[in-house]
């Protein structure tokens, strides 16, 4: 692929040096209206994510990066970039150039009521592939995302794939880059050797503060569980603290992403990314580091509710499988032999929905048939007495030598003996 340049161009009334690629920002954008917030405004961009969105359901994703950050103010900017069209592979082009146009052209609520002109500053953006078929231009309000705390714009752009132009929806996301390269398990498959028939996993959900209580349950019987959390929930009120996760991942119990906010099904594309990209962030920063991606169940329509085999397909799958080693969604099979044949293991069942006795009898197939089944709850699913109860099935089944209880990423590199 030829090398390519990305150009930005500027737009409205602020002056654009579009002759220096990397000219440096002047005058500071005002910040009305952030003043009451209590969300912290970051001052620099140091890389950009530009979704770009189709009709049809196709979706590129370009990434620029510079030696100087975008500093949030009117002028200009520009980064190398590459483009990917799938996103669990290789870029489709490299050595783009991303440019950036901040213009502050409505400068008072007054104004923007008058012509009613989006208020606050704009970025134009232009992706140049200096002439090898990859180009787009599009211009939106550039305003905080309160919710995910990081810069964003939004609106139509135009692009050129080697053909006509085409309108297209496109997100322009702030410093939340996905991975250069997909992810690659660092465990291998096969190296961890099981003696039990059956191996069973547990999982407790939206980490809330309640949760110690399990932990405590967990560790009195001597059994590991992932923790699904929502990244942006740690330390939040009546949420799990940082504490309580430090003290399970040196029990061994493994945090997962269970997305950011655990909000309602992503509207667009780019509300995805933030949920399963900005997750991987905030937890690796937090200083864990995330294999496993629990879609929440508030997403609940729409290709964020991967319920059947065509949801497995596309690129909010792709996205998935460049970020995370797996996904545990309701597409998964009921139980999975042992070894896991492919990337996944089984879906979660809910625990509150067995009795002991239907619980046993669940667990005596997975013995009988050598499967790996998994089992989750939530705080609020069952009273401590009604979980003990259950958890000693679980525990009873591993002291009589049938099953092994492993968390689910580990589950997945088992192999028996
Ligand atoms: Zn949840």
């Amino acid at each position: 692929m030829r090398a390519a340049r990305l150009v930005l161009i500027a737009l409205g009334a602020v002056a654009c040096n579009s002759d220096a690629p990397l000219a440096t920002r002047h005058a500071p954008l005002p910040r009305i209206g952030l003043r009451r917030s209590k969300v912290e405004v970051p001052s620099a961009v140091s890389s950009w994510t530009l979704v770009l969105a189709d009709t049809a359901g196709r979706i590129w994703i370009a990434q620029a990066t510079a030696s100087t950050p975008d500093t949030i103010a009117t002028g200009t900017w520009a980064g190398s970039a590459a483009l990917w069209s799938r996103l669990d592979s290789a870029p489709a082009a490299r050595n783009l150039t991303l440019h950036t146009s901040i213009a502050t052209t409505i400068t008072s609520v007054l104004d923007s009521m008058t012509t009613g002109e989006p208020f606050g500053p704009v970025v134009t953006w232009e992706l140049d592939g200096g002439g090898a078929g990859w180009s787009a231009t599009g211009a939106g309000r550039l305003a905080i995302d309160m919710r995910h705390r990081t810069w964003r714009a939004t609106g139509w752009a135009t692009e050129a794939v080697g053909g006509a132009p085409e309108r297209v929806r496109f997100d322009l996301i702030a410093d939340t880059p996905m991975p250069l390269d997909p992810i690659v398990d660092p465990t291998p498959r096969g190296s961890v050797v099981i003696h039990t028939p059956a191996i069973v996993s547990l999982r407790i959900d939206d980490c809330m503060a309640a949760d110690r209580v399990a932990f405590a349950l967990l560790q009195r019987l001597g059994l590991t569980a992932e923790m699904a959390v929502p990244s942006r929930r740690v330390n939040r009120r009546g949420h799990c603290s940082q504490q309580l996760l430090d003290e399970m991942i040196a029990a061994g119990d493994p945090v997962e992403s269970h997305s950011r906010l655990h909000w309602r099904t992503p509207a667009t594309f780019g509300d995805f990314y933030l949920e399963a990209v900005g997750s991987a962030q905030d937890l690796r920063r937090r200083g864990f580091e995330p294999f496993v991606f629990i879609p929440p169940g508030t997403w609940r329509s729409g290709p964020t509710l991967m319920d059947g085999p065509g949801k497995l397909v596309g690129p909010y799958a792709e996205l998935l499988r460049r970020v995370y080693v797996s996904t545990e969604c309701y597409a998964l099979p009921a139980a999975v032999s042992i070894p896991a044949p492919g990337r996944d293991g089984p879906v979660s069942w809910a625990l509150k929905g067995r009795t002991v006795a239907t619980l046993a009898e669940r667990l005596r197939v997975a013995v009988t048939d050598s499967q790996w089944i998994n089992f989750m709850w939530h705080a609020w699913d069952m009273t401590p007495e009604e979980l003990e109860s259950k958890l000693q099935v679980i525990a009873a089944f591993r002291d009589s030598g049938l099953v092994t209880v492993l968390p689910y990423y580990v589950a997945l590199h088992a192999v028996r003996q």
